[in-house]
């Protein structure tokens, strides 16, 4: 930590901001934080600093010893702003003593998991992955995405991975585990074997395609035949999905007691130093950028996560949070900028879309503000693959409608009070109990 701090400080004299971190209040899919400090505390890395009692909240923590100079509403790579405490960091590395527990019994995994806020790829938090209340039998961990691959299978996290996973297979009561790898992904493969050894209850499954974090409904069905229900969660069907940065958080938080405050970021696009980079949380995007050499020419567009599904970014000063693994940088050339057409009728959406639902329709739907009727058109459905914006002829901006339009319908069920448009009445009045369109992102005050 403190070579990571020191390294950060080694910067300081080219802009003022370097010597901070800005630590979001909500990093997940669920409920904001309420801040446990104030202004001109001082902190020590791995405190706990803001945190709610809700099980769909995950509790934040300082990445850094150091003041609290702010608590105020700051860039959020996917929230757009959010309440942040911002940390001015010191030289000393103060950390909070961090205790494991190697032989943890289910609720002392339970509640190991719920105290350090660890969260998936997925936005969820993985205690509240694991608390669903429904039967589970297996747990798998997808492979298969790339992003995750590349910046959390590294040879030093293996044995971390699997640990994971034998903690996550205790803890649900899961019978078996399995890691799902890409066909043929002969490395990967022979990493898991290598460490593995014999061990009945976990296998390691080939598939053909990727799934990436938004995409575990199909991995779902691909791997126990059921179709997950509209709207529902592989847990429906008795199974559970977590990344390799996942399982590899379980550990750390368990056996070591280590909360997630560092991330590997993988660093690519137009730099000048693509790589890999272990990065405290709350370190900007700009910050990491020029830890791999700065940017390489003007730059377009800042991507956070996946190149086609992943958000673009309206500055980069955006802060490093306990979910980004992947910083892509396209330069100014290398963005495309073609004009939209109008929908042609051709079906190539329908045709490549992997959960059959109508892009075209529902992104006309969305254009005007009808999201009563997406919701009709199961928007909700949508795995946001891209796969539809990548083949319109009309360079249609498919994914990004019908992502409007989920967002809309989620909130309509979480805020019930008069909304800008009749369309969006649509709230249930259950916000007490999980919300059945989806695990919301932040429910109303006082409901
Ligand atoms: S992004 Fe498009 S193709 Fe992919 S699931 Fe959603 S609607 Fe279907
Ligand atoms: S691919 Fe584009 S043009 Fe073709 S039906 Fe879908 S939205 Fe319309």
């Amino acid at each position: 930590m403190k070579e990571e701090v020191n390294e950060k400080n080694s910067h300081e004299n080219v802009q003022e901001s370097r010597n901070k971190v800005v630590i979001p209040l909500l990093q997940h899919r669920g409920v904001i934080c309420e801040p446990l400090v104030s202004v001109g505390d001082n902190v020590k890395i791995g405190q706990m600093i803001g945190k709610v009692d809700h099980d769909l909240g995950a509790p934040v923590h300082s990445s850094v010893s150091g003041e609290v100079v702010a608590i105020k509403d700051y860039a959020h790579p996917v929230c757009g702003k959010m309440q942040s405490v911002i940390i001015e960091y010191d030289q000393n590395g103060d950390a909070t003593k961090f205790r494991g527990n190697k032989s943890a019994n289910t609720g002392e995994i339970l509640s190991a998991l719920k105290e350090s806020g660890i969260i998936d790829l997925d936005g969820n938090s993985i205690y509240f992955k694991l608390n669903s209340g429904k039967l589970i039998d297996t747990i798998l961990i997808n492979l298969t995405n790339e992003g995750d691959l590349y910046s959390n299978f590294t040879s030093e996290n293996v044995p971390g991975i699997i640990n994971g996973l034998r903690l996550l297979l205790r803890a649900s009561g899961a019978s078996k585990g399995a890691f799902v790898v890409k066909k043929n992904d002969i490395q990967t493969i022979s990493a898991i074997r290598a460490e593995l050894g014999e061990d009945d209850n976990i296998s390691i499954f080939q598939v053909k395609r990727v799934y990436s974090p938004t995409m575990l409904n199909l991995l779902a069905k691909e791997m126990t035949g059921m179709r997950v229900p509209i709207t529902g969660t592989p847990a429906d069907v008795g199974v559970l999905i977590f990344s390799a940065y996942g399982a590899m958080t379980v550990s750390e938080a368990v056996l070591e007691g280590i909360p997630p405050i560092k991330i590997n970021v993988m660093v690519s696009g137009a730099v000048n130093q693509p790589g890999l980079k272990r990065v405290v949380v709350g370190t900007s995007f700009r910050e990491a950028i020029e830890s791999c050499g700065g940017y390489r020419g003007k730059p377009g567009k800042i991507i956070v996560n996946d190149i086609m599904t992943g958000t673009s970014q309206f500055t980069d000063e955006v802060p490093v949070t306990k979910a980004t693994t992947r910083i892509v940088v396209q330069s100014e050339d290398e963005v495309l900028r073609d004009k939209t057409g109008p929908c042609i009728h051709c079906a190539r959406c329908v045709d490549v879309c992997p959960v059959n639902i109508l892009p075209g329709f529902i992104a006309s739907y969305a254009d005007i503000g009808r999201y009563d009727e997406c919701e009709k058109l199961h928007a909700q459905s949508c795995v946001e693959c891209g796969l539809c914006s990548m083949v319109c002829p009309s360079k249609r901006h498919l994914i990004q409608l019908i992502r409007y339009a989920k967002h809309a319908l989620l909130k309509s069920f979480m805020v019930l009070q008069e909304k800008d448009s009749p369309n969006l009445k649509l709230g249930c009045g259950s916000c007490n109990s999980p919300c059945h369109m989806g695990a919301p992102m932040i429910l109303a005050e006082g409901k």
